[in-house]
């Protein structure tokens, strides 16, 4: 007789996973927010004529500093999309679910990536491909 295999993760263990993605929820959103203050922040100094209006040549830098704090926020964004997916799935009963080969995700790697849709294999099979 094979041994029967698993496919998705018993109640208990989706409930840890939800506790896990709700905590990193509420990290992101936190970060989320201080990210807006420090671009609010950063336009304001831009514009209230401080001291720092007559170094015109760190300007550039503050324009940079702006433009990789977009770039962050955009990213933690992603995330908290990827995590209320992952939040989805965990209701609908099939989070922990390989999307491409459809195993079972390791816990280890759910553990330290709780958003994650595909095993490791096909992730990187998938990085690949968009390499090209
Ligand atoms: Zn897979």
């Amino acid at each position: 007789m094979p041994s029967r295999k698993k496919y998705k993760y018993n109640k208990k263990e989706l409930k840890k996973f939800r506790e896990l993605i709700l905590a990193e929820r509420n990290r992101i959103v936190s970060e989320l927010g201080r990210i807006n203050n420090e671009i609010k922040n950063a336009s304001d100094s831009g514009s209230s004529g401080s001291n720092y209006a007559s170094h015109l040549a760190d300007s550039g830098t503050d324009g940079m500093e702006r433009e990789k704090l977009y770039l962050y926020a955009s990213q933690e964004g992603d995330y908290l999309r990827a995590l209320d997916e992952a939040l989805e799935r965990i209701e609908r009963g099939i989070y922990g679910k390989c999307e491409s080969c459809g195993e079972l995700i390791p816990k280890k790697r759910l553990n330290v990536v709780p958003a994650a849709r595909m095993c490791i294999v096909c992730q990187t099979n998938q990085e690949k491909n968009q390499r090209g």
